[in-house]
C-alpha cells in the first residue's frame, strides 16, 4: 500500500479507506482496552491520531511504541469522535522502526525553553515549533526564488570563497590550507600567501553584491541566494556568523525603483507565507506572539513611510528620548534608533535614504550634496534594519575618487572597476538578510531559533 502523509490525509475523500502511514510517535496514552498515538511525519504541524484497540494487538507489539520511536502504521481512516481533530486511523498493522529510549530522548514533555532546545539542535526539527519555523522557512525560500522569476530576474550564483577584502560589509574569515603550525614565511617576516592554495589571502564572502553587480549589466536584472559570512563578534539576537542573504541587482533602475521593488518584494514573500503556511504561523502566534498575523496583515496592507537620514536623526533629536548610543547627523543608527522610529514614531515600517558617506559602502552614489549617498535601509518592527541597498555609483571617476579617499587596495578592484569603464548604467541593488525575514514571520525573537544549525561566535555544533 503506498504511503499518505499525514498532510495529506485530512482531505474528506479518505475517509473510510485504508491508509499506510509512517512517522514519529509524539505521544502515547490510554488504558489496556485501547491505547491512542499521535503521530507526526514533519509535513504538517498537525498529528495523526491512531487508534489501537488492544483486542487486536498484544502488550509486545506495543513494547518499544514511546515518544520519539518511530512507527509505521496500517488501518482505515475514520471521522473522529475526539475533539481537535478530524479523522484517526484504526490501526490493523503497526511495525516499528527505531526506538527512543525514554530515559534518554531528550524531547520527552511538551514545553521545553528555546535556550534547552537550542543545545539540542539536532533533535529540535521534530519538536513543533521548530517544524513550523522550518516549514515556515522553506516557503519563503521558494516564494523568493517565484518571486524573482516571475518578475525575469536571473538566479546567479556568485563565489563563496573570494580574494578581495575591500567589501567593507564586515570583518571575515580567512581561508587556508596553510599549515598553521608551520607557516611559510617570506624574506621579511610575513605569512608567505603565495604558496596558499590559491596562491594569495583568501576569505569567505561577506557579500555577492559585487559580482552581483557584473551579473545585472549583462543579464540586466539577477538575485542571488546564498550563504554569507562575517567574523564579527557581536553577540546580538539578530547577528549569525553564518546567513543567508538575498541580493538583487538591477541594470536601469535608480533608487526609488529600487525602493519600489523592496517594498513589494517583503510584502509578496509575507503573503505567500500567510497564504501557504498559516497552520504554521497560527500555532507560533498562539504559543509565542498573539500579535503575530495582526502585525504581518499590517505589513502587507500599508506603505512603507519613506524619509531621509536627516529627516530621521532630526526625529530621533527632537523625540526626547534618551537613547544608550547618542544621536547626532552622522552617527550610525543603532536598533534601537532605528526601532524608535517604526514602533513608536511611525508605527509602521520606514524605509531611511540618503545616509552620510561616511557610514556607508564605498560604492554608493554620490547625491548632488556631496555629503550623501544614495542608500535605502528597510527598517522593520522588532527586527530593525532587515534590508540594506542602494543605487550605485555609475561614474568611473567618482567611484575611483571614493576608492582613493578610503584607501581601498586598487589591485584587487579592477574587474570591478571595468563595469563602469565599459558600457556603464545606471543600477541599484539590495541585500535581505534571509533570518531577518524569518524571524519577522514567524514571530521568534532570537535569530538562532531560525536557521536550522546556528553559527554565531563561540558555537559551530552540529
Ligand atoms: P546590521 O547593521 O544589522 O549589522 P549591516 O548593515 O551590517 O547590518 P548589510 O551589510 O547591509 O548589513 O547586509 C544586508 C542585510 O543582511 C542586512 O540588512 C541584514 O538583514 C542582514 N544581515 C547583516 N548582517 C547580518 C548578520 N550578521 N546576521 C544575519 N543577518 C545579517
Ligand atoms: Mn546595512
Amino acid at each position: 500500500m503506498k504511503r499518505t502523509k499525514i498532510i495529506d490525509i485530512f482531505s474528506p475523500e479518505l475517509i473510510g479507506t485504508e491508509v499506510s502511514v509512517m512517522g514519529w510517535v509524539r505521544t502515547r496514552r490510554g488504558n489496556k482496552h485501547v491505547q491512542f498515538l499521535a503521530i507526526n511525519d514533519g509535513s504538517t504541524i498537525k498529528n495523526l491520531q491512531v487508534v489501537i484497540d488492544m483486542a487486536k494487538f498484544t502488550d509486545d507489539d506495543l513494547r518499544g511504541v514511546t515518544t520519539g520511536s518511530s512507527v509505521h502504521v496500517t488501518g482505515r481512516l475514520v471521522e473522529s469522535m475526539g475533539k481537535g481533530q478530524t479523522c484517526e486511523v484504526q490501526a490493523e498493522t503497526l511495525k516499528l522502526f527505531g526506538t527512543a529510549d525514554p530515559e534518554t530522548y531528550p524531547l520527552q514533555k511538551k514545553g521545553h525553553t528555546l535556550e534547552f532546545l537550542r543545545e539540542k539542535a539536532h533533535l529540535r526539527p521534530r519538536t513543533n515549533t521548530f517544524g513550523a519555523i522550518l516549514r515556515v522557512r522553506s516557503t519563503l525560500a521558494f516564494a523568493i526564488h517565484k518571486f524573482f522569476n516571475e518578475r525575469g530576474f536571473f538566479y546567479l550564483n556568485t563565489p563563496l570563497i573570494t580574494a578581495s577584502d575591500c567589501e567593507g560589509a564586515g570583518a571575515m574569515f580567512q581561508v587556508t590550507t596553510l599549515d598553521l603550525n608551520n607557516l611559510p614565511k617570506t624574506e621579511d617576516g610575513k605569512v608567505d600567501f603565495s604558496a596558499d592554495f590559491f596562491g594569495k589571502p583568501t576569505a569567505l564572502t561577506v557579500s555577492g553584491q559585487l559580482e552581483g553587480e557584473l551579473g545585472a549589466t549583462a543579464l540586466g536584472a539577477i538575485y542571488t541566494f546564498g550563504p554569507t559570512f562575517r567574523a564579527e563578534n557581536s553577540n546580538t539576537p539578530r547577528h549569525l556568523s553564518e546567513f543567508w542573504m538575498i541580493e538583487p541587482e538591477m541594470a536601469f533602475y535608480d533608487i526609488v525603483d529600487n525602493m519600489d521593488l523592496a517594498e513589494d518584494f517583503i510584502k509578496y514573500c509575507i503573503n505567500y507565507a500567510l497564504d501557504n503556511c498559516r497552520d504554521d504561523i497560527d500555532f507560533l502566534a498562539q504559543m509565542y506572539d498573539k500579535d503575530l498575523v495582526d502585525r504581518l496583515k499590517f505589513v502587507v496592507e500599508n506603505s512603507f513611510v519613506r524619509l531621509s537620514y536627516t529627516e530621521g536623526v532630526k526625529i530621533l533629536e527632537e523625540s526626547g528620548r534618551k537613547f544608550d548610543f547618542p544621536v547626532f547627523w552622522g552617527a550610525d543608527l543603532q536598533s534601537e534608533h532605528e526601532r524608535y522610529l517604526v514602533e513608536e514614531h511611525f508605527k509602521r515600517p520606514v524605509i531611511l535614504t540618503d545616509y552620510p558617506k561616511e557610514i556607508k559602502a564605498f560604492y554608493m552614489k554620490l547625491n548632488d550634496d556631496g555629503r550623501t549617498v544614495r542608500a535605502m535601509d528597510v527598517l522593520f518592527p522588532k527586527i530593525g534594519e532587515i534590508i540594506g541597498g542602494s543605487e550605485r555609483e555609475a561614474d568611473y571617476d567618482k567611484l575611483l575618487g571614493r576608492i582613493e579617499e578610503l584607501n581601498i587596495p586598487m589591485k584587487d578592484m579592477w574587474w570591478y572597476l571595468d563595469t563602469r569603464r565599459y558600457g556603464s548604467v545606471p543600477h541599484a541593488g539590495f541585500g535581505l538578510g534571509f533570518e531577518r525575514l524569518v524571524l519577522f514571520v514567524t514571530g521568534m525573537t532570537n535569530i538562532r531559533d531560525v536557521i536550522p544549525f546556528p553559527r554565531t561566535p563561540n558555537n559551530a555544533e552540529f
